[in-house]
C-alpha cells in the first residue's frame, strides 16, 4: 500500500507534462504519466462530482493507483504516449516504465485531477500535490492549437442539459449558466475554465499545510530550471539532481504575442482576473 503519493495537478496546457517529465527522471521516483486507467478515470471523477463521496469510489481509487504502480514496471508499453516518448528517448525502444530499485516515491500525473483533490486526499491522507499554473493567455493559446480541447469547449460532448450541475471541468455553475456559457466565443470559455481551475487551487493552497501543497509558476520552472527544481525536491523530501531538469527550454512563453487575434485577447482578460494577482499583469 503506498503511503504518500505525490499528485501533479493544473490546468490543461499548463506544463503538467513537462513537470511530469521533471520527476519521471528523478531515480527515485515512479511517476505514471497519463497512465490509461488512472488518467481515464480521474477525468470520469471530474464530470462526476456525486460520487465522490462514496465508500466505493474511493475503494477504487485506492486499487486503482497501487495496481497502477505496480503494474508498469517491466516495459513501458500499456502507458501513455508521452511517458514512451520520455522513456524511449532514456532508454531506448525496450525501456522499461521505470528502474524497480532505490524508488522511493510513486507519482501520477494526471492534471485533472485538480478537481478530484478532496477525493484524492481522502484516499491517501498523507499525499502531497504539485500545483503547475501558466499565463492564461498562453494557456488558451495552446488549447486552440489543440484538437481535442476544441472538440471539447465547442461541442456537448462531456456535458448537456441533463447534466448534473455544477460542472467544474469548464467551470459552469449552473443550468442556467450553462445554456448561456454555450454562447460564449472558445476563448472566453477557456479562459474561463483556467479561472475557475485558478480558484479551485486556491482553495486547497489555503486548506492544506505547506508540506502538502505546492504553487508552481511554469515561467518561473522556464526560466530558473535548477532553482524551482530544487524547491520541488525539497518540498518531496528527496534529493535533487540536476538531470532532471534537462528537457527544459526557456523559449516556450509569451507565444501567444504572436497568435491571439484582439478579440480573443480581450475575451481573455476580461475573464481570468486571477491574472492580476499571480504577477501576469501589472
Ligand atoms: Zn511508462
Amino acid at each position: 500500500m503506498i503511503q504518500n503519493p505525490i499528485f501533479i495537478v493544473g490546468c490543461s496546457r499548463s506544463g503538467t507534462c513537462m513537470l511530469g517529465e521533471v520527476l519521471k527522471k528523478h531515480p527515485h521516483i515512479h511517476c505514471l504519466i497519463e497512465y490509461p486507467t488512472t488518467f481515464k478515470y480521474s477525468q470520469y471523477l471530474c464530470f462526476h462530482s456525486e460520487i465522490h463521496n462514496d465508500l466505493l469510489t474511493r475503494k477504487h481509487v485506492k486499487y486503482l493507483y497501487n495496481n497502477a504502480w505496480k503494474k508498469t514496471w517491466r516495459k513501458c508499453q500499456k502507458c501513455s504516449s508521452g511517458c514512451q516518448k520520455i522513456q524511449y528517448r532514456r532508454h531506448g525502444i525496450f525501456s522499461p516504465c521505470y528502474i524497480p530499485v532505490n524508488i522511493k516515491r510513486y507519482a501520477d500525473k494526471s492534471h485533472s485531477n485538480l478537481i478530484n483533490v478532496n477525493l484524492l486526499r481522502e484516499v491517501f491522507p498523507q499525499s502531497q500535490f504539485l500545483h503547475i499554473y501558466r499565463d492564461a493567455r498562453d494557456v488558451v493559446t495552446s488549447m486552440l492549437h489543440y484538437d481535442r480541447l476544441t472538440r471539447r469547449f465547442s461541442t456537448k460532448i462531456k456535458v448537456g442539459k441533463d447534466s448534473s450541475w455544477p460542472q467544474p471541468w469548464y467551470g459552469i455553475e449552473s443550468k442556467k449558466h450553462f445554456f448561456e456559457w454555450q454562447e460564449w466565443s472558445l476563448a472566453k470559455k477557456m479562459a474561463h475554465a483556467w479561472e475557475s481551475r485558478i480558484q479551485q487551487a486556491k482553495k486547497h493552497q489555503k486548506n492544506f499545510s505547506k508540506s502538502s501543497w505546492l504553487d508552481i509558476c511554469y515561467e518561473n520552472l522556464l526560466e530558473q530550471p535548477a532553482t524551482t527544481t530544487q524547491k520541488i525536491f525539497e518540498f518531496l523530501e528527496l534529493d535533487y539532481f540536476p538531470q532532471t531538469h534537462s528537457h527544459i527550454y526557456k523559449e516556450n512563453s509569451a507565444k501567444w504575442q504572436s497568435f491571439l487575434q484582439p478579440q480573443q485577447l480581450s475575451d481573455i482578460l476580461e475573464n481570468s482576473p486571477s491574472l492580476h494577482d499571480l504577477g501576469y499583469l501589472p
